[in-house]
Parts: structure tokens; sequence; C-alpha cells
């Protein structure tokens, strides 16, 4: 181990991460911001244009802590709709070709079409946090928070189109159940966020995440250990070739994953019918 970090047993894993989550809810998008120096709003912008939902379809973000994909979902499918709601009016201004072959849907002619976002989270501080930004940014509509365990998704079938977990699998002791438990649900794409050391900078990597990450986390969350123990997560998960196996394991086609920054964030994605 590097730096006398200690090795949590399975057992206490679950409770360790609960604790760790537990204590940082409070200053947790504080430390996200000063830890990746504000660049997992692009790594969170980029899972949505990559999912790029639309109106109508329904989202299960497990792990889903104080709600930053689920804000973006929301917002996301709002600006399609209002997209297609333009659209809509000009070609009845002026209709053509293309107008014409185009076969969106209306309201008029499906009904409203409502998209939902649940945030499904372990840990009931972060879902709190979580709520009390949404309060603030005025979002409620189609919002929805649950205490779940993501091994154990207290959910029926058919009830999500698309699943995401962000920065979230790797605090979960058995991956292979989670990505199971996927299975259960239909029609689904797995949009999956993996940290790994960089290919770029490993050194500077290195010395950033064993030694400025839990300063951070003292100076910031009052919690040195927490931060730790975070780093020491990253570094045991899985690489990116070997969690795309363990998707398509689970029985998911189309597997892919994109590096971001170099390597530092990976995003798989795959789908299941
Ligand atoms: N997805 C959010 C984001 O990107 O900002 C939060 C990610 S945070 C690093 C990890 C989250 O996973 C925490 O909120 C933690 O409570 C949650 N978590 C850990 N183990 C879990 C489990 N077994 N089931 C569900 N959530 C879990």
């Amino acid at each position: 181990t590097h730096f006398g970090f200690e090795t949590v047993p399975e057992t206490e894993k679950a409770k360790r991460v609960y604790k760790v989550f537990e204590n940082v809810a409070q200053k947790y998008d504080t430390m996200n911001d000063a830890m990746s120096l504000g660049v997992h709003r692009l790594w969170k912008d980029t899972l949505l244009h990559v999912m790029h939902p639309q109106p109508g379809v329904r989202l299960l973000d497990v792990a889903g802590g104080t709600g930053d994909i689920a804000f973006r979902f929301l917002e996301y499918v709002r600006f399609q709709q209002e997209r297609q709601k333009r659209r809509a009016a000009r070609s009845m201004q002026a209709p053509s070709w293309q107008d014409i072959s185009n076969n969106y849907s209306t309201e008029e002619e499906d009904g409203p079409q409502e998209s939902r976002a649940v945030v499904c989270d372990i840990n009931k501080e972060m879902l709190r946090v979580g709520k009390q930004k949404a309060d603030g940014l005025g979002i409620s509509a189609g919002l929805s928070w649950v205490v779940g365990d993501a091994e154990e998704l207290p959910f029926d079938d058919d009830q999500f189109d698309i699943y995401t977990i962000a920065f979230g699998i790797r605090n979960v002791t058995h991956i292979d159940q989670v990505t199971g438990c996927i299975v259960t649900t239909a029609s689904l794409m797995l949009r999956c966020f993996y940290e790994d050391r960089s290919f770029i900078f490993p050194g500077l990597y290195d010395a950033y995440s064993f030694q400025m990450i839990p300063v951070l986390g003292e100076v910031i969350a009052g919690d040195w250990k927490s931060y730790q123990y975070l780093v020491e997560s990253i570094r045991k998960f899985p690489d990116q070739e070997e969690f795309k196996g363990m998707i398509e394991d689970a029985g998911f086609y189309s597997v892919k994953y994109y590096n971001l920054t170099g390597g530092v964030v990976a995003l798989h994605s795959g789908f299941k019918l």
C-alpha cells in the first residue's frame, strides 16, 4: 500500500463508504470543484451529451448523491422539448418537406411527454443536501429522491429507460452485483464513470491524488481520512477494458468507453434490450 493506507475489509467497506459520504455530504460539491478544478462539471455535461435524452425518457440515477446528473438530465430534456415545440410551431407557419417527413410527436398527438428522474442513493445525508440544492435551483417537476442500495435496487424492471451511475460504482462492494442488477431493468443504457490513473501524466496524477486530495479533504471538508480512502478506492478499480468486459458479461451490447481528460475519467455506455 502507498503511504500506509489501510485496506478496508469487504465486509467493512459498505459501512466505511457510508461514513465517508455522511461526513462529507455538506461539503461534497465544494470538494468536487476543488479536487477536479471544476472539470467534473464538464465530465457530467459530456455524459448528458452522449446520452442525448429525448422528452418522455425516464432516468434512474444510481449513487446519484446530490443530484448533479438528474438536474442536468431534466434541463437537457426541457431544452429538447422547447426545441421540438419551436420546430413544430415553425412548421405550422411554413411547412417544408423536411418538416413533413420528420415524424416528431407533439403533445396534441401523444399527450404530454413527462420525463422524470429518480435519484437513488444509499446515503440519506447526500440526498438531503441534494434536495436542498434542488429547492435552491427551483427544480422539482419530474424529480424524486429514493434511498436505495445499488446492489439491491428497490424498483420494478420496466420503470426506467436509462440508468446512470456516476462516480459511484467503485464505492459498491460487489460490482458484478450492480451490473447484474441493471439486467433487471428493461431497455436501458449504462452510463458509468470510472476514474483511473491518467495516461498522459501518470506521475503528476499520482502526486496530485495521493498528496493533494487528502489535504484538500482536510482543509475544505475537515476530513483527511475520507479522502485518503477515496484515492485508495480509485486505485483498486479495474481498468477501462476490464470494466467494459464486466459490463458485457452482464448482458450489455455495443459497450463503448470514452476516455475524458486523458483517461483521468472514463465514460462507459452500453445497451440492453
Ligand atoms: N453521482 C454523484 C455525482 O457524480 O456527483 C455522486 C457521486 S459520490 C462520489 C458517490 C455516491 O455513491 C455517494 O453519494 C454514496 O452515498 C453513493 N453510494 C455508495 N455506495 C452505494 C450503494 N451501495 N448504493 C447506492 N449508492 C451508493
